[in-house]
């Protein structure tokens, strides 16, 4: 693309990283379905190998498709690189490889996705990684929650299944305190609605399962690095400040500057878990990229009328979406994502968990499912689904009780939309 002048949002969601293929001309990125990439000779083969050129060995590691999405993911976060990975999972665990090890630990929002409550407070156990899951609101108990072997915070900007935001601003001072990242999950929002990078995290992480492939196709997951933070300020990140014994002796912040954390985590990383996108998936989600502005705004608009709709009915005990001026997040919502508040949200029905099962059970238009970010409504009852594994105090510190239900608003008519709702709380209150 032409050099000189910074390039729009929705330039970018087409262009980034791409070019027409140098071998056939085709204007649309190529599924590169290969695993593998004849070395010129023996001695490129080597120079790959050895991280002094950068070319593709192994789909492993690197492939044509997919490094046209990290280079847009990049771009469109404001970073200076990505690594994609095989789903929103993956990428919570890869963004934290590179920074953790045994007995050290994360600060992490308790207000997530309820995967992500599970893989923290149980998995992370088994490497010896602790998961320390904190109220985000409360400025004190996150700094409290520090010590000496904390190696990063973590939160959500549009939290999983509430749809409150998180001060990420304020978050990111308090982790600029403690000279550790601050990694921000920007699932519910993605880049059009909030840059977390704009505001101080320096790390990104995203399963694109949801938005950024928008219909429900294909499994992703990415990381972006903001290159803003020196891994060798301190001596707690020897895996990027020190020599690398999984990579004879590379000391990767030296050698690789701003791209060390990226560069670890495909030579390590992606080499050593293997937790790797395919290029089929890769393709779907460059697809998906190319509109998401305009199905984001769509999104936006649609939650906005469809949460004022059941505030506005006395079937509904309350409604948490935080682009109501009711919301309690309304505020931080105009600073951190202006643009909206996304299209997920919570409500909670007067009659409590029957009435809940029954209301899922009677909606037409609207699947029950447990994704989210289609262009499809999407309903679920968290508390009998995703966040099952949950003990009673998680699901009311995730806004999970038994009461709530969790809409993902979809592009379809939104006069539709509030048809297939009000029929089914009909029901569900008869
Ligand atoms: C879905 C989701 C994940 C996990 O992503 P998968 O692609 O399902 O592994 C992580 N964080 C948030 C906020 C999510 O909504």
């Amino acid at each position: 693309m032409t050099e000189g002048r910074e390039k729009g949002f929705e330039t970018l969601q087409i262009h980034a990283g791409a070019q027409p293929d140098p071998t056939t001309g085709a204007r649309q990125t190529p599924i590169y379905q290969t695993t593998s990439f004849v070395f010129r000779d023996a001695d490129h083969a080597a120079r790959l190998f050895n991280l002094e050129e950068v070319g593709y060995i192994y789909s492993r590691l690197t492939n044509p498709t997919i490094s046209v999405l990290q280079d847009r993911m990049a771009a469109l976060e404001g970073g200076v690189g990505a690594v994609c990975c095989a789903s929103g999972h993956a990428a919570q665990i890869m963004a934290l490889f590179p920074l953790m090890g045994p007995g050290l630990n994360v600060v992490s929002s308790s207000r997530l996705y309820g995967g992500t409550v599970t893989q923290f407070s149980q998995s992370f156990k088994r490497f010896g990684w602790e998961a320390r899951l904190v109220d985000f609101d409360d400025f004190d108990a996150v700094r409290a929650a520090i010590d000496e072997n904390t190696r990063a915070l973590f939160c959500e900007v549009i939290n999983n299944p509430g749809g409150s935001i998180t001060d990420i601003e304020a978050i990111a001072k308090i982790a600029d305190e403690a000279g550790i990242p601050l990694i921000a999950d920007n699932t519910g929002a993605t880049p059009y609605l909030c840059r977390p990078i704009d505001f101080g995290a320096t790390i990104v992480v995203h399963a694109m399962t949801k938005y950024m492939t928008g219909n429900g196709t294909a499994m992703g997951g990415a990381i972006i690095d903001s290159g803003k933070f020196d891994w060798s300020a301190s001596d707690k990140f020897p895996s990027l400040s020190q020599p690398e014994p999984a990579y004879h002796g590379l000391k990767f912040h030296e050698t690789f500057g701003p791209l060390a954390y990226t560069f670890f985590g495909i030579a390590i990383g992606l080499r050593d878990l293997g937790m790797v996108l395919n290029p089929q998936a890769a393709h779907y989600t460059l697809l998906g990229l190319e509109t998401l502005s305009l199905r984001m705004q769509r999104h936006v608009e649609n939650a906005v009328k469809v949460a004022t709709w059941l505030e506005n009915d006395d079937r509904v005990e309350y409604v948490t979406y935080a682009g109501l001026e009711s919301s309690p997040y309304y505020k931080v919502m105009q600073r951190i994502s202006p643009r909206g508040a996304g299209g997920l949200f919570t409500f909670a029905l007067k009659n409590g968990y029957d009435a809940c099962v029954k209301f899922v059970d009677s909606l037409d238009m609207f699947s029950h499912v447990a994704n989210f970010g289609d262009a499809r409504s999407l309903v679920i009852h968290p508390a009998s689904t995703t966040h099952r594994q949950l003990s009673p105090e998680q699901l009311k510190a995730a806004d999970a009780g038994p009461n709530i239900v969790r809409l993902s608003i979809g592009l379809e008519d939104p006069e539709d939309i509030i048809a297939d709702l009000d029929q089914a709380l009909t029901k569900a209150t008869a």
